[in-house]
């Protein structure tokens, strides 16, 4: 599924939730729906930046719903969290039905679940722990250039 398709699954759950809730969403609550749709394959920029195959795993788990939804709770309000993480959701959903890969629902179960099967992923548990740990190595490094800057601006 690709960004007009997550956006339409999106905007289907909103309608679904002014038809149960009886009113109608606010423009601010169809924004954070539509983000949190597309926020899931914000994968695609690190696998293409870092070459790491990561793709519908960690941020197509259920552990990442409820990051989205804690983080955003700590950021804004209790209203904001549960329309961005209803987003996230849509898009999780939609995905395990649009391939018959699935994703990663229960990362860092090594599991691909769709509506098809659930299978052992295809992604190992090693290509996630290099990415982490190149990625880990580039934010210390650019801590450490940090540092080295500031020192200079004292
Ligand atoms: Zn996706």
């Amino acid at each position: 599924m690709y960004l007009f398709g997550h956006l339409i699954t999106a905007w289907i759950f909103g309608l679904i939730i002014q038809f149960f809730s009886g009113t109608e969403l606010s423009i601010f609550a169809w924004v954070l729906l539509f983000f949190g749709s597309v926020l899931p394959d914000s994968d695609l920029f690190y696998q293409w930046f870092f070459n790491f195959k990561i793709h519908r795993t960690i941020t197509h788990s259920l552990l990442f719903i409820l990051f989205v939804y804690l983080l955003a709770n700590l950021i804004s309000t209790n209203f904001a969290a549960v329309f961005l993480a209803t987003g996230v959701f849509s898009h999780i959903f939609i995905d395990m039905f649009s391939s018959r890969r699935g994703v990663m629902l229960l990362w860092p179960i090594r599991l691909d679940i769709s509506a098809y099967g659930i299978n052992r992923s295809i992604i190992s548990t090693y290509t996630i722990h290099s990415f982490f740990n190149k990625y880990f190595i580039l934010l210390f490094r650019d801590f450490v250039y940090g540092m080295i800057w500031l020192f200079f601006l004292i």
